[in-house]
């Protein structure tokens, strides 16, 4: 789970790390009041969507020399003007694809006089099995692009879990940005500060980008990216409470109340399938003979005829889906039972594309003969190949 720029430094904040003052606002008359309440005389102001490269983005309803989400500004006034120009429109940045996404949030921000932009995040290396700081001095930009021309100039500092982060490891991270003076002090209680956040918090994923020295010297989280382990969320609830479902595919939200592991994708062959393995195998032979699956869906071993049936409308509901693949093995599910889920699915929301059912295991022929009795147009594979073949025949005509 991702949550907003605004509010991951309303987290770090509460684990002492250095933020600007900062108002969350939906309409130009709040970014007023916000602007007056904040000392100025320089503000920024932000868009708040899950996506990064804000600063670079354009809206796509306003010329092409319009500024970015992220601007500027020098007086209360311009402050408004932002506002206004920048709520309701699409931001389109290089992580959110050509669609871009609808600012209706802005935080806006006291200014800060920067001396330099640093890189710092916080993710798990598996490779080490720790979680590790990954610090660059080219903040501000795009990291990827700096691991791949310079790797050099990215350096990764794990963490051993039984001892936190050291005086040893606070000063490979000093050195590696060439602090000193008050940055450097502000470093001994920073990165314990960012690590103690990412550990307590069950993140996957802490980016600030950039972390800043400021010209007072000072360090300060400029930008904040935050996202949890979902498989942990069950014990923050106070982090449940921040998720903008707005912001999150509706097919996803859909099959999250259910159960469902479901990711979209963009390819046009639905796939309903038990099991991530199988999930992962179902989709790789579907590229293997030409097409691209549209989403990853595991209904999981146990899943009840509502579960399917809810899959099933799930993956109608795709625009782009023109073609479905149900792959189920039936060994703690009864494939009798998948077939009278994916039957009563089909007669609730119709059958606009091409079916294809490969069923195995428990109960296996009375699945079939239940699908075959069922009168609807239903394809029936008898192996995972003969299954992404008949798929990828149908959707190609
Ligand atoms: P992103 O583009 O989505 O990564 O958004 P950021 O929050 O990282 O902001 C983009 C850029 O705007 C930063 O790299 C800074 O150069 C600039 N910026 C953001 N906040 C301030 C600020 O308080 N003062 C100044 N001078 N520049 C800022
Ligand atoms: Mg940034």
């Amino acid at each position: 789970m991702n949550i907003h720029e605004y509010q991951a430094k309303e987290v770090l904040k509460g684990f002492g790390a250095p933020v600007a003052a900062g108002v969350p606002i939906t309409s130009a008359d709040e970014a007023e009041a916000a602007a007056k309440r904040l000392p100025g005389p320089l503000y920024v102001v932000k868009s708040q969507i899950h996506a990064g490269g804000r600063g670079k983005g354009r809206f796509k309803e306003l010329g092409a020399d319009a500024k970015g989400g992220v601007r500027l500004a020098r007086s209360v006034e311009e402050v408004v003007a932002n506002a206004r120009e920048m709520l309701g429109h699409t931001l389109v940045t290089a992580q959110t694809g050509e669609a871009g996404r609808q600012v209706n949030r802005l935080y806006i921000e006291d200014g800060a006089d920067i001396d330099r932009e640093l890189y710092l995040s916080l993710l798990v290396d598996r490779s080490v099995g720790r979680v590790a700081f990954v610090v660059s001095t080219e903040g501000g930009m795009d990291i990827e692009a700096v691991a791949h021309a310079t790797p050099e100039k990215i350096v990764t500092v794990a963490i051993d879990p039984e001892k936190g982060v050291t005086e040893a490891d606070v000063a490979k991270i000093v050195a590696a940005y060439g602090l000193s003076g008050a940055a450097s002090e502000d470093g001994k209680t920073l990165f314990p500060a960012l690590y103690k956040a990412f550990t307590e918090k069950d993140m996957s994923l802490l980016e600030v980008n950039p972390l800043i020295v400021m010209k007072d010297g000072h360090l300060r989280v400029l930008d904040a990216k935050m996202s949890f382990d979902g498989n942990a969320l069950f014990r923050h609830d106070d982090m449940k409470g921040l998720r903008d479902e707005s912001e999150e595919d509706a097919k996803e939200i859909e099959a999250s109340k259910y159960d469902l592991a479901y990711v979209a994708l963009d390819g046009t062959i639905g796939c309903m399938v038990n099991g991530a393995g199988l999930a992962m195998a179902t989709m790789d032979i579907i590229k293997l003979y030409g097409e691209e699956p549209a989403n990853f869906l595991d209904v999981g071993g146990g899943a009840s005829k509502e579960k399917v049936t809810a899959a099933f409308k799930i993956i109608t509901a795709d625009p782009n889906v023109q073609g479905i693949l149900v792959n189920i093995f039936g060994g703690i599910m009864r494939c009798d039972v998948i077939a009278e889920g994916v039957i009563a699915a089909v007669k609730e929301v119709g059958l606009k594309v091409p079916l294809v059912v490969r069923l195995e295991g428990t109960n296996v022929e009375l699945g079939k003969k239940i699908l075959n009795e069922s009168g609807l147009a239903i394809t029936a594979a008898d192996d995972l190949d003969d299954a992404a073949k008949k798929i990828v025949e149908a959707v190609k005509g």
